[in-house]
């Protein structure tokens, strides 16, 4: 009944002679029942056959009348047919974005921008239901997670950086803060709206204006948050929301006007970017990729660790830039750690995005789906021993099984590569020293999690570490007055918290 499985290395050689799960199962065994579906109802979302751009408050036509489909990939097909901009539409978008600057946003005092920004956070959290079918939808996300993680968080960071708008003169003592005018954003498809919420709120909060650009992927809940605009009747052109191609991205990027750009996206795009703007007074900051590093220590609770660890890397199938994709486990509980990870997959269910019990839902897109199946192939090739749980995958649309790779050396493609997809690379170290040596061995510095007893250990890991962000005995942890942001090929700049506050403001002094 299920479909072809992997062999494993359990299965050869028992895992530090691990009896079996209590459930009774092996490698590569289902689990022997089925849950009844419990489906989320799509009729909560109103789908339009058709959506415009949001520029100065209004929706309009592409100036060439141009669209584009975005589909459901769980399913393959169409969601709705989207206006794709030109680089004439994003000029007109940032002229609107200037002119609200000038007549009214720029100037309006503080007290007065926070009020549309907890309108706006309350109105995010009034229509959650809706957001939250509508982002799985369009993205491929569980349900559980578009409900409980992304759609709370982004309405957390409007709340948060509205209690910051009237307040910037405690924010940055001694300085005056002034918004740096029109912000171009960038977005892409792993977390639609909470990385709108992440540029938009502290944009806004600083008294600048916004042009956005969703990825094409996924532009449906920028294209409701433009209708969450109107209920909070915000001024025209604060905020506006221009889906379209790459090359438009770059037109908005390199636009005379535009002063500050925040990109979240690839480490490729944001290297174009940063070479684009380079010699203009354009304000940067990149969001890029990462091969975070978790690392277990001997003395870990390690039921825990397995359940951060799951979090870590098949959390939103894997598509995290902080995602926990390189698994440092020291030598001496490596079997045991190994063993119950591959029970724990064996417990993850695959499918329908939609029902709620869906742990692991679709891949963002078919691009992305050759490109995880082709990564996986090249640990394979190099050598790796892969494992994947049973589990059946559903006919149509773009699925991948939660997959984990032993026996992986550091110069395998899987262990040096963004993948972006439910694939984690095990490893194995001895000394502190040695997982340091390891997981700062990337090209990225992101973030990193550390699971041990001992919080002198966190501590001297934290030093050493070059990571922006490290969880200890948890992963996947946000928060919006926290910061987060890389270093290395990770980028620069943080989003979030008081930093977040920063990357939007020219310090004057008094
Ligand atoms: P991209 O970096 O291409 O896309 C991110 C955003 O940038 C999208 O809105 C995209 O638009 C836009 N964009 C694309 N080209 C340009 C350009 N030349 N100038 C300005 N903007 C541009 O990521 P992909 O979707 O291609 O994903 C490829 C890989 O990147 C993934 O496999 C993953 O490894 C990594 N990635 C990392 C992310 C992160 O959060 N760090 C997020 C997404 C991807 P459009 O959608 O229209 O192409």
């Amino acid at each position: 009944m299920h479909n072809a499985q992997v062999s494993s290395d359990r299965a050869m050689t028992p895992a530090g002679g691990r009896t079996p799960a209590p459930w009774g199962l092996g490698d590569g065994q289902a689990i022997p029942w089925e849950y009844a579906p419990a489906p989320e109802a799509r009729d909560v979302v109103r789908l339009k056959e058709r959506y415009g751009l949001f520029i100065d408050g209004r929706e309009r036509e592409a100036s060439d009348g141009g669209t584009f489909v975005s589909i459901d990939p769980s399913t393959e097909e169409p969601l709705a047919a989207i206006s794709k901009a030109t680089p004439a539409d994003m000029d007109r978008a940032v002229r609107a974005a200037v002119r609200a600057g000038r007549r009214s946003w720029g100037s309006l005092p503080g007290r007065e921008r926070a009020k549309y920004l907890f309108r706006i956070a309350r109105i995010l959290q009034e229509r959650s239901r809706e957001f939250a079918v509508l982002e799985t939808m369009d993205s491929g996300k569980p349900i559980k997670e578009s409900r409980d993680v992304d759609i709370p968080l982004a309405a957390a960071h409007f709340w948060y950086y509205a209690g910051w708008a009237d307040k910037l003169e405690y924010a940055f003592p001694g300085r005056v803060a002034r918004p740096l005018g029109v912000a171009a954003q960038i977005i892409p498809w792993n977390f639609p709206l909470l990385m709108l919420a992440w540029k938009i709120a502290p944009a806004l909060a600083a008294g600048n204006t916004v042009v956005l650009k969703p990825a094409s992927t996924t532009p449906l809940s920028a294209l409701l948050f433009a209708d969450v605009c109107r209920q909070a009747d915000l001024p025209p052109g604060v905020v506006n929301i221009v889906p379209g191609p790459g090359d438009v991205g770059m037109a908005l990027v390199m636009h005379k006007d535009v002063a500050k750009v925040a990109f979240t996206g690839s480490t490729e795009i944001g290297k174009r970017i940063q070479k684009a703007v380079a010699g203009t007074d354009k304000v940067l900051t990149l969001e890029l990729g990462g091969k975070a590093a978790n690392i277990v220590f001997e003395d870990a609770a390690l039921d825990q660790a397995v359940e951060g660890i799951v979090n870590g890397i098949y959390f939103n199938q894997g598509e995290v830039c902080c995602a926990g994709s390189r698994l440092l486990v020291q030598e001496s509980v490596a079997d045991d750690l190994v063993g119950r990870l591959k029970d724990r997959l064996s417990t993850l269910r695959v499918g329908d995005p939609l029902d709620k019990n869906t742990d692991v839902g679709a891949i963002n897109s078919k691009a992305q789906l050759e490109r995880i199946t082709e990564l996986v192939a090249s640990g394979q090739a190099e050598g790796a021993e892969l494992f994947q749980p049973a589990c059946d995958l559903p006919e149509r649309g773009y699925y991948f099984r939660p997959t984990l790779f032993t026996n992986v050396a550091q110069s395998h493609r899987i262990a040096k590569e963004e993948i972006f997809g439910p694939v984690l690379s095990v490893l194995t170290f001895r000394t502190p020293d040695e997982a340091i040596e390891k997981a700062n061995n990337t090209a990225y510095g992101l973030s990193a999690g550390i699971w041990t007893e001992k919080a002198s250990k966190v501590f001297a890991m934290v030093q050493a570490l070059k990571a922006g962000v490290i969880w200890a005995n948890t992963f996947n942890r946000f928060d919006p007055t926290s910061p987060f942001g890389g270093y290395k090929e990770s980028g620069f700049g943080r989003e979030g918290g008081m930093h977040g506050l920063h990357a939007y403001v020219r310090l004057e002094d008094r």
